[in-house]
């Protein structure tokens, strides 16, 4: 039905403040233990944070196969970080996630794909810090975040890492990641079978979830930079979204980005400069 989609989870704490209850951990074991169930590799993207407070987790889904990427240090969107900051803490969240998986880590995600013209910044920070491979791009417009120009297949930061963009597809009008969050949770599977059907092969497909998107029984809090709409919309569909994702792993791929990442041709792969115009606009 659905072509080879890799599997993605973004391990996150979005609590505003510490008196509402942290569901992370018992969230991430249901969802690893889902993922083991329909017997799928997926890579795990850990903030440094939650991986400091929950090491059992990381050791967890390393013994389930999965590989392991950085989500940042704190998730909290590039725009509003201090460049200055940034390297040091970010290497020092990819230590500590080497640390405790054991593992040598390969992959970053930005928060909330706010890798954008206004943060390239950040592009040459992660070949420094040593990762190879980035997911961190919305390659559309976008309400939120968006890089509207670059390559919707994978290709190479100038003098830099690998980006996977995350994949998109028109529907009436707007340009939409189709494959996960929201869309996932709230949209038909007609939906991501249309855009998968139009994707090209040039494209690497993957979907994004999250943990607390499987949890029905959180109670409310509204999300720290969003606004009220986005925050009640991040409640909705998670009753269903077990059951949504025990379908769609049927036919998901067990090769994570990683593994595509490490066998790709990087001479064939294409060169973006992120100060060249007009990609380098918003
Ligand atoms: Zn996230």
């Amino acid at each position: 039905m659905l072509k080879n989609i890799s599997v993605t989870l973004d391990v996150e704490d979005l609590r505003p403040a510490d008196h509402f209850e942290d569901r992370s951990k018992l969230m991430t074991e249901k969802v690893l233990n889902l993922f083991a169930e329909m017997k799928i590799r997926a890579t795990i993207f850990v903030v440094g944070d939650v991986a400091k407070k929950h090491p059992e987790v990381i050791k967890k889904a390393v013994k389930d196969g999965h590989e392991i990427g950085l989500h940042s240090h704190k998730h909290i969107p590039l725009q509003l970080l201090n460049p200055g900051n940034f390297e040091q803490e970010l290497s020092d969240a990819k230590t500590l996630l080497q640390e405790i998986s054991g593992q040598q880590i390969n992959g970053f995600r930005a928060p909330t794909m706010s890798l954008t013209p206004e943060t390239k910044w950040v592009i040459p920070i992660m070949q420094r810090v040593g990762f190879t491979y980035s997911s961190s791009v919305l390659p559309a417009k976008n309400p939120l975040y968006g890089w509207d120009g670059l390559p919707t297949h994978p290709f190479r930061w100038f003098n830099s890492v690998i980006e996977f963009p995350c994949p998109v597809t028109n529907i009436l009008g707007f340009t939409i990641p189709y494959l996960g969050g929201a869309y996932f949770r709230l949209f038909p599977s007609i939906i991501r079978k249309i855009g998968v059907r139009r994707s090209s092969n040039k494209e690497v497909l993957w979907t994004y979830c999250h943990p607390w998107e499987f949890d029905p029984n959180e109670s409310y809090y509204q999300l720290e930079n969003v606004g009220r709409a986005t925050s009640r919309i991040a409640w909705i569909g998670r009753k269903k979204m077990e059951g949504k994702m025990r379908v769609f792993l049927k036919d998901a791929s067990s090769e994570t980005l990683g593994d595509i990442a490490s066998t790709m041709n990087l001479s064939k792969l294409q060169i973006v400069d992120p100060e060249f115009s007009p990609l380098g606009k918003k």
